[in-house]
């Protein structure tokens, strides 16, 4: 990238002819909104026709320009917004009746309404990768606010009581401390075993050793120190130890009960487990979206991190997208995995590329706002090479689709009409309401009153096998644009 193309679009005409229209706008409405909005919608839908003539003479002047070194880039402007009335087509991707093989409603070409947007998109790129990147990297809590940090704790003086066989490592291991403080506190010599008539140990320590269970077993004839292990889950050595008065064979004398116990620490629950592992997804900050879905760029995308546990990703090299987006796709996913049964994959079928802008076959995806996530499958669909809607998990969608609305930062999901049905359905039986559904779906409304439903799920040509997540600009991109 040259100089020179920062400073392109205040030499262009169509460009000054929009600020001073924009100046003018200022000037009349003094931030009255209603008047701007018709006002601006008819200057821009009949300016597309012009720009698109005076952007091949544009081209020929590029090459003339080049050569020419250009004074220090000018204070970049912000880009014009689109303003939409009622009946028009908010966006690129958002087109009605468009058919494309990848699903994708396309447009015409896009039409320089704006003046130069390449350049203006280039300059923009340009003065965002100039300043720092920003704060901390920024946190997903995958459910409801972080949890608070544990308060400090104070060391505390604690029994424990001994079982059968266990020794000072034994004891200092479960509770983090070292052997010879162990030792100490309790008048043993370090070295030597725990006298017998100790029944019990002094420990000072901060930290709680996991509960400790106690399991019992009758013998019967048969029973084998390994076979009571297996049942018990636990180390045959160790149970052999907890149980020093039974000898290698365990046979019981006729109507004597012989008893085997075992002492098991038991380990933190699983899900347990996996909710602190879910818990925290660290996205780097400074991903921004700049421009529109349909015409915009990506600066400093951030990829979708590799997360097997929660999704796949069939383009890894299209799977970028501002800070935002990244943290409300992991958000959604992450609760979706939590909340339903759903066991099959989750595929991303494509975001954006690193940097943004344009990549066939999408005609939006530009600027890192848009997911195409492949409707979850019933198992028995699973690896089939083509799927139909009877393939389709659709409680399973809808709990996705549900997970994304339910970040409030979903712009638009775009779906096919007929599938619709499909989404109310499981909607309705996992609960929802009707008012509800109506707010956010098109279907039952007559096709041809459709397009006067302004809703988040919203009719596609070639939304059939996945559905197109659109996240709204993030609180910190003031060159990302929505269509309305
Ligand atoms: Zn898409």
């Amino acid at each position: 990238m040259t100089q020179a193309s920062s400073a392109r679009p205040f030499r262009h005409a169509a460009l000054r002819r929009w600020w001073s229209f924009w100046a003018l706008l200022v000037v009349l409405c003094g931030g009255l909104a209603t008047p701007l909005v018709s006002e601006a919608a008819a200057a821009s839908s009949s300016s597309k026709k012009k720009s698109s003539s005076s952007s091949k003479k544009k081209s020929s002047s590029k090459k003339k320009k080049a050569s020419s070194k250009s004074a220090a880039p000018k204070p970049i402007k912000p880009l014009q917004r689109d303003v939409v009335g009622p009946e028009a087509v908010p966006d690129g991707d958002y087109a009605e009746g468009e058919t494309d093989t990848d699903g994708e409603g396309d447009l015409e070409e896009d039409t320089g309404d704006a003046g130069d947007p390449e350049s203006e998109l280039e300059a923009i790129e340009r003065e965002l990768l100039s300043q720092p990147a920003g704060p901390e990297p920024e946190i997903v809590y995958a459910e409801g606010p972080p949890p608070p940090p544990p308060p400090p704790v104070k060391p505390r003086s604690l029994k424990h009581v001994l079982i059968p066989g266990e020794t000072l490592d034994d004891v200092a291991r479960l509770y983090q401390v070292e052997v010879g403080d162990l030792a100490k506190w309790n008048g043993i010599r370090a070295g030597e075993p725990i006298p017998k008539k100790k029944k019990d140990l002094r420990v000072i320590t901060t930290h709680s050793p996991p509960p400790r269970e106690k399991l019992e077993h009758l013998v019967k004839r048969g029973d084998t120190w390994e076979k009571i292990a297996a049942e018990f889950g636990v180390d045959v050595a160790k149970l052999r130890q907890q149980n020093p008065r039974l000898g290698d064979k365990l046979q019981p004398k006729p109507k004597q009960k012989l008893k085997v116990v075992a002492w098991k620490d038991l380990d933190l629950s699983p899900s347990a487990a996996l909710g602190t592992k879910l818990a925290q997804i660290r996205v780097r900050a400074g991903g921004l979206s700049i421009g529109k879905p349909n015409r915009g760029k990506l600066v400093r995308g951030v990829e979708l991190p590799d997360r097997p546990d929660l999704y796949v990703k069939r383009k890894p090299d299209e799977s970028y997208g501002s800070t935002h987006t990244v943290m409300q796709t992991l958000a959604a996913i992450t609760r979706f995995r939590h909340e339903s049964n759903f066991k099959g994959q989750v595929v991303i079928g494509g975001m954006s590329r690193a940097r943004g802008g344009r990549f066939r076959p999408h005609k939006s995806h530009q600027s890192g706002r848009d997911v195409d996530i492949r409707l979850p499958l019933l198992r028995s669909a699973e690896g089939k090479r083509h799927t139909t809607s009877a393939d389709v998990d659709w409680k399973a969608t809808w709990q996705l689709m549900r997970a994304f609305l339910d970040t409030g930062e979903v712009e638009y999901i775009f779906l096919e009409y007929n599938l619709q049905k499909r989404i109310y359905k499981a909607a309705r039986e996992s609960g929802v309401s009707r008012e509800q559904l109506d707010a956010w779906l098109e279907w039952p409304v007559k096709i041809k009153k459709r397009s006067n439903k302004r809703v988040l799920i919203r009719h596609v040509e070639g939304h059939t096998t996945h559905m197109h997540v659109r996240i709204r600009c993030g609180p910190n991109e003031k060159h990302c644009y929505s269509s309305r």
